[in-house]
């Protein structure tokens, strides 16, 4: 009957409609979804030049302008998960040979060192060690050696739980001829961040960790001076899908709008429903929040005699804390316990801390007494699962 012959088989799967387990995601990302958020992704697609999209996509801008604290024109989400907004950032303001300074405390900085080395850049590290966090006097020291074009720094390290202090970063960079590149992933929406007041000129934050939205849309901000680099660049931006300058003209800025790429539509609803929940509390009260519900957590720690892996206390990261794994114990084994009995998530290390901490997100909505007593009340059954405590 002239029909081919199938050359692959459908796959011998249950073709039920897919089911998944509940879990609460105390760990350092992705973070429980609340509900008006999660019926957004069921919402109806509309085209991604409709009117009533780019509508949306303008309330996302607005409500980011909020929650950056900024009036950067260009200010967008990336399509892509975190990584692809640190990529946006290096890939449109870097140019091969330009030298860069990364200041390197965790896996994060060594994540855009690397990023930075693939677009060409001239890069040069200052480090501290896992938990520590970086002086003014030292990177002025550092910029006044390397000159470099672009510093990087990352103000809420998940790797280490640390929260890199940024007043008068911007200020000490500008007075070298250098733009200040932040990660702030951890901390829009659950830590104080002033992108205009201090002086930041490129700065992006995920969808999945304080803002409670799946991943997938990330957003990000460019200071004039930043657009102002773009625009003297010699060479083309390295990424066709990542030029900042075409992604922002789908966006409604710099011109008139164009089709760069198909807007990840779902992902600017639920987006969009996670900024309106934020700015619907308040930018201080959803930090006010986090403060109180990191404070409870700390405290119920170290009641139970466990130690922060973040000795200095003001540097402790809200949004994630590092717990070092006591002499004995396996952290592993503490976290399959609360998995199993629980349906919790609280992770190990990542990068430096890796096998020595647990890391624990209060993140967004996730950050409340409730499951503040829940983390607490898991852990200490666990430890004594482990015979870390006893009865
Ligand atoms: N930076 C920080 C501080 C993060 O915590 C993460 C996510 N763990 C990333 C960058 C990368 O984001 P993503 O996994 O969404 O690409």
């Amino acid at each position: 009957d002239g029909a081919l012959p199938m050359l692959i088989a459908p796959p011998a799967l249950s073709t039920a409609p897919l089911e998944v387990p509940h879990r609460l995601l105390m760990g350092p990302g992705p973070s429980n979804v609340p509900a008006r958020v999660l019926a957004a992704a069921g919402l109806p697609l509309l085209g991604h030049m409709h009117p009533q999209y780019l509508k949306i996509m303008d309330e996302c801008q607005a409500w980011l302008r909020y929650a950056f604290q900024t009036t950067n024109e260009l200010t967008l989400a990336v399509s892509g998960s975190g990584h692809a907004a640190m990529e946006a950032g290096i890939a449109n303001l870097v140019e091969a040979g330009d030298p860069v300074l990364v200041a390197e405390n965790g896996l994060w900085g060594e994540r855009v060192s690397d990023i930075a080395d693939r677009y060409g850049a001239e890069v040069k590290t200052t480090k501290v060690a896992g938990g520590e966090v970086f002086t003014l006097g030292q990177i002025e020291e550092e910029l006044r050696r390397h000159r470099p074009k672009l510093l990087f720094l990352c103000h809420g390290d998940s790797s280490t739980g640390a929260l890199q202090p940024l007043v008068g970063m911007g200020e000490l960079c500008h007075k070298y001829g250098c733009l200040l590149f932040v990660d702030c992933i951890t901390t829009i929406g659950g830590v104080p961040v002033f992108i205009d007041k201090w002086g930041i000129d490129v700065a992006y934050t995920g969808a999945q960790k304080v803002l409670n939205v799946p991943p997938g849309a990330s957003p990000i901000t460019f200071s004039p001076r930043a657009v102002q680099r773009i625009a003297s660049r010699h060479s083309k931006v390295g990424s066709f899908y990542l030029d900042m300058t075409l992604v922002g003209r789908y966006w409604g800025v710099g011109g008139p709008r164009i089709y760069h790429h198909t807007g990840l539509i779902s992902n600017v609803y639920v987006l969009r429903e996670g900024l309106a929940l934020l700015a619907e509390e308040g930018l201080e009260a959803a930090w006010a929040r986090h403060r109180q519900s990191v404070d409870t957590l700390h405290a119920g720690l170290e009641r139970m005699g466990l130690q922060l892996f973040v000795k200095e206390k003001a540097h402790r990261l809200p949004t994630v804390s590092t717990v070092c794994v006591p002499a004995g114990v396996k952290w592993d084994a503490v976290s399959k316990f609360i998995m199993e009995k629980y349906s919790m998530e609280i992770a190990g290390g990542l990068g430096p801390t890796a096998g020595k901490v647990w890391r624990i997100g209060l993140m967004g909505a996730n950050a409340n007494p409730a499951n503040v007593t829940l983390v607490l009340a898991a852990m200490e059954d666990a430890l004594r699962h482990v015979g870390f405590l006893r009865r």
